[in-house]
């Protein structure tokens, strides 16, 4: 049977290998076609959604074998992998959040009991932030791996980069995943690769000048640092669109789907502007736009359903949301077995469409306008849910204001802070913080204190921001 699907590592590699075979996934190391990198592109959601049960039965009954940390949770709730019938019969099983798998490790240092497999089967480690003293350890296996690089294979290839094209990666090759698995797929897929690193802004902006316009090229960033590079190549005394960016691939907060974020980006690089996303706990992308939703306002995503199951729940209750509503993200992750993820509560706020009409042709079900907000960033002012993502659509439309912002939440208060820009006299900053004010409750219906500082007073950083900060 795995003959006629062509893995790209785990081929005759050492380490096992697990998990269903899905026949359309062909030779997974080369495109399908012009239009899709995998053949489950092309199929029914009928189709994608007998493989997310099939793979959703082996996930279970392998989790349940060989994790100490589900088998004792799934006991405890009585619950085991034979109960599931249909898609649906997920929902009988318990919810995880990161503080568990902390909690576990903790109790169980260094690993915790989640892993499936021993320490020499894993082949990538990582540590993420943990909210308590310590960091939590994560881990891919080869075969976690190699199923995240098809998945970016096939993101970028839905961006509409081809074999041949340059990866300029704006990232410092820190120990969690961020860019890590988009670079691995960009050398996959034949393309070349440009890594930042730890080199300065101004340098590695000379590196992108000297050798631009010499490949298709693309740039990976987040949108926050996206803007920094803007902002830094003007200070140079040269535009960033002669760095000659085709298109921008931007990741760990929403860009491309906050339509004021998309246009200053695709004014400002002369560029396509994408969105793609994923987790360190799920692995990813779950989330990519495709060329057709790039051309949209506002853009959304498709979602890859065959390798994610992503249930949308009420946040305060974690029940599922009727069809069609918006609701937070729990993610069970069907192609990541050395540390599963099954339930996993992500936190991001999407609304889902499961058949759209995309002009692409892929199945695949669409996120509506992108991710909205992580639900952990969400405020709630005056009994109003406040998204931040909302505020930065306000800050970044309006003419004299720069485009760096923060949500100071300080007891119930909660203060926008924003720069001017260049140029602007401070004596104008009342009326700018007025007209800013007015913009948000016009959107937010929430009146909140504004306030104005000279440029750069906001630290720029080059991984996600943090947009609440406490006062
Ligand atoms: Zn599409």
């Amino acid at each position: 049977m795995s003959a006629q699907v062509k893995y790209l590592w785990t081929e005759g590699a050492v380490g096992e290998r697990v998990g269903p075979d899905i026949l359309e996934e062909g030779d997974r190391s080369r495109p399908f076609s012009d239009k899709f990198w995998s053949g489950v592109e092309a199929v029914s959601l009928e189709r994608l959604k007998e493989i997310q049960l099939h793979r959703l039965k082996f996930l279970l009954s392998f989790t349940y074998e060989r994790s100490q940390f589900y088998r004792e949770l799934w006991d405890s709730k009585k619950v085991k992998p034979s109960d599931v019938k249909s898609l649906k019969d997920l929902a009988k099983f318990p919810i995880v959040t990161k503080y568990d798998f902390e909690k576990d490790q903790a109790a169980r240092p260094p690993f915790g009991t989640a892993p499936t497999s021993p320490p020499s089967q894993h082949l990538k480690y990582w540590q993420t932030s943990g909210t308590t003293a310590k960091p939590r350890i994560w881990m891919d296996t080869r075969q976690d791996w190699e199923n995240g690089i098809l998945l970016y294979s096939r993101s970028l290839y839905g961006h509409g980069i081809r074999p041949g094209w340059r990866g300029f990666f704006a990232f410092g090759f820190p120990p969690f995943i961020g860019f890590w698995l988009c670079f691995a797929a960009t050398e996959a897929m034949g393309c070349q690769v440009v890594p930042k690193g730890t080199l300065p802004t101004a340098a590695w902006l000379q590196l992108m000048r000297n050798i631009a316009g010499t490949a298709p090229s693309f740039l990976c960033s987040t949108p926050t640092f996206a803007i920094r590079q803007m902002e830094a190549a003007k200070e140079a005394g040269f535009s960033p669109a002669d760095l000659r960016m085709d298109i921008l691939t931007l990741a760990a907060e929403p860009g491309a789907c906050v339509p004021a974020t998309n246009r200053l980006l695709t004014q400002g690089w002369n560029a396509k502007i994408h969105d793609i996303l994923g987790a360190t706990e799920t692995s990813g992308p779950i989330l990519f736009s495709c060329e057709k939703q790039a051309e949209m306002t506002p853009v959304s995503d498709h979602i890859n359903i065959d390798y994610f199951i992503v249930e949308l729940l009420n946040p305060d209750t974690l029940e599922p949301v009727p069809e069609g509503s918006p609701g937070t993200t729990c993610v069970t992750s069907l192609g990541r077995y050395g540390m599963p993820a099954v339930r996993f509560l992500v936190g991001d706020y999407l609304r889902v469409d499961e058949r759209p009409n995309c002009g692409c042709g892929r199945k695949l079900p669409l996120a509506v306008g992108g991710v909205a907000a992580r639900t952990d960033d969400v405020l709630f002012v005056k009994g109003i849910k406040l998204y931040p993502s909302l505020v930065e659509t306000s800050v970044r439309s309006l003419a004299g204001l720069g485009v760096e912002y923060r949500l100071q939440k300080k007891d119930n208060q909660v203060t926008v802070l924003v720069e001017a820009d260049p140029g602007v006299p401070e004596k104008e900053y009342p009326e700018l913080a007025q007209k800013l004010q007015q913009d948000i409750k016009l959107k937010a219906h929430v009146t909140l204190p504004v306030e104005v500082s000279p440029p750069a007073t906001l630290p720029r950083l080059e991984t996600k921001t943090p947009r609440v900060v406490k006062g």
